[in-house]
């Protein structure tokens, strides 16, 4: 069966183009892409005060089967060692809610300073 590599429709054996697309048809589809971590589905939930810390929460995270991703703060100063730079830990959308409760009884979380 003919697909339409572009809106992934399935059409008759005699049919070239689709229609909706404009674009010719192929025997089959392209493999999908693998499965990647977006960066719009990942939420910021913690920052810690250092590389150590983030770390630390990254592996309780994953003990309990969250993946989380760290990310360093931007720093203007290129001189501060990673242990003294701010990580900010992310997981994903639909594991923040599990992920907050885990660390709320690891960490005490500090209210976070709203830029205005
Ligand atoms: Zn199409």
């Amino acid at each position: 069966m003919p697909y339409c590599p572009k809106c992934c429709d399935e059409f008759q054996d005699w049919v070239e183009e689709c229609p909706d697309c404009r674009i010719k048809l192929v025997d089959e589809l392209p493999p999908l892409p693998v499965e990647v971590v977006r960066e719009g589905d990942l939420v910021h939930i913690v920052t810690a005060p250092n590389e150590i810390e983030a770390r630390l929460w990254k592996g309780i995270l994953e003990d309990n089967g969250i993946l989380s991703m760290i990310k360093v703060a931007e720093s203007l100063n290129l001189y501060l060692s990673p242990l003294a730079l701010e990580h900010r830990l992310y997981v994903l959308e639909e594991d923040e809610q599990e992920a907050m409760e885990i660390l709320d009884g690891v960490i005490t979380f500090e209210p976070e300073v709203e830029d205005s």
